[in-house]
C-alpha cells in the first residue's frame, strides 16, 4: 500500500484501465451526444482510444514511472483516435507526462499541476476558450477544483473527489452553451440546448482518476 497523499505508476494504470472501463460501459451515451451536435462518433473514437491504452499500459515494465506512462498513453490515444478528441486528449496526456519527469511518484499539488498542463495542451492544440462548450469547459473547472482542494488543507482524495464533481457540474454547464469551436460549431444556435460529449468523456475521465485515487488510498 502507498502512503497517504501520494500517486505512483499503478495509481495511474488503474486510473486509465478505470477510464477505460467507463467509456465502455457509456460509450453509446456519448455517441449518442454526439450524434446530436456532432458526427456521433465521440462515444467509438474515446472507446478506441482508451481500450489501446489500456492495453499499452499492461505492456509496460514495471518501473516505468509515471510520467513515462502519461506519455505513451498520450501517443496511443494520437496513433489510435481519428477524431479531434484523439489529438486533444493525446496532446493534454502527454503534457501532464512531461510535467512529472522520470519521478517515481506524485503528490496532491503535482498531479494539481499536471492537470493544468493538461489543460494548456488542448488550448494549445485547438484554442478553445471556457464557454465554448469543449472538454476545456470541464477541465479547467477540474484543475481549479483540485488546486483550491489543496490550498485548503484538503488531502488528494478529497481533492480530487472535488476535481471529479467540477468536470461533472462543468460538463453539465455546456448545455446552455452555444459551440464556438469543433464540429459542433457549425450548427450555430442549433448546438444549445445539449451536453457536449467532450465535456462529459472528460468528466468520466477524472471520476475515474478520483476512483483509482480512492482505491489507492484506502
Ligand atoms: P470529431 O469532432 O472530430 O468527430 P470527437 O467526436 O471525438 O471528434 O470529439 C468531439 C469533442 O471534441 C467535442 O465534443 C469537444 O468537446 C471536443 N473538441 C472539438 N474541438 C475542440 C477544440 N478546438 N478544443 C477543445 N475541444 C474540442
Ligand atoms: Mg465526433
Amino acid at each position: 500500500m502507498i502512503t497517504d497523499s501520494i500517486m505512483d505508476s499503478q495509481t495511474i494504470t488503474t486510473w486509465l484501465a478505470s477510464a477505460a472501463e467507463s467509456i465502455r460501459a457509456q460509450s453509446d451515451y456519448l455517441t449518442q451526444l454526439d450524434g446530436a451536435i456532432g458526427d456521433g462518433d465521440h462515444g467509438i473514437n474515446m472507446r478506441r482510444g482508451f481500450d489501446a491504452v489500456e492495453q499499452a499500459l499492461a505492456g509496460q515494465n514495471d518501473s516505468a514511472p509515471p510520467g513515462r506512462l502519461l506519455i505513451v498513453a498520450g501517443k496511443t490515444l494520437v496513433a489510435t483516435v481519428g477524431g479531434a478528441s484523439g489529438p486533444l486528449w493525446g496532446s493534454a496526456l502527454r503534457r501532464a507526462g512531461r510535467t512529472l519527469g522520470d519521478a517515481d511518484s506524485l503528490d496532491g499539488k503535482q498531479l494539481a499541476v499536471a492537470l493544468d498542463a493538461a489543460l494548456e495542451g488542448i488550448v494549445e492544440l485547438g484554442a478553445a476558450a471556457p464557454g465554448e462548450k469543449t472538454m476545456v469547459d470541464a477541465l479547467a473547472p477540474a484543475a481549479r477544483a483540485m488546486h483550491e482542494a489543496l490550498d485548503c488543507g484538503r488531502s488528494l482524495e478529497d481533492a480530487t473527489k472535488a476535481a471529479a464533481e467540477a468536470a461533472r457540474a462543468g460538463a453539465e454547464a455546456t448545455i446552455p452553451m452555444q459551440a464556438r469551436k469543433g464540429r459542433a460549431s457549425y450548427l450555430g444556435e442549433r448546438s444549445i440546448g445539449h451536453q457536449d460529449p467532450g465535456a462529459t468523456s472528460t468528466a468520466i475521465v477524472i471520476a475515474a482518476l478520483s476512483g483509482a485515487v480512492s482505491s489507492s488510498q484506502g
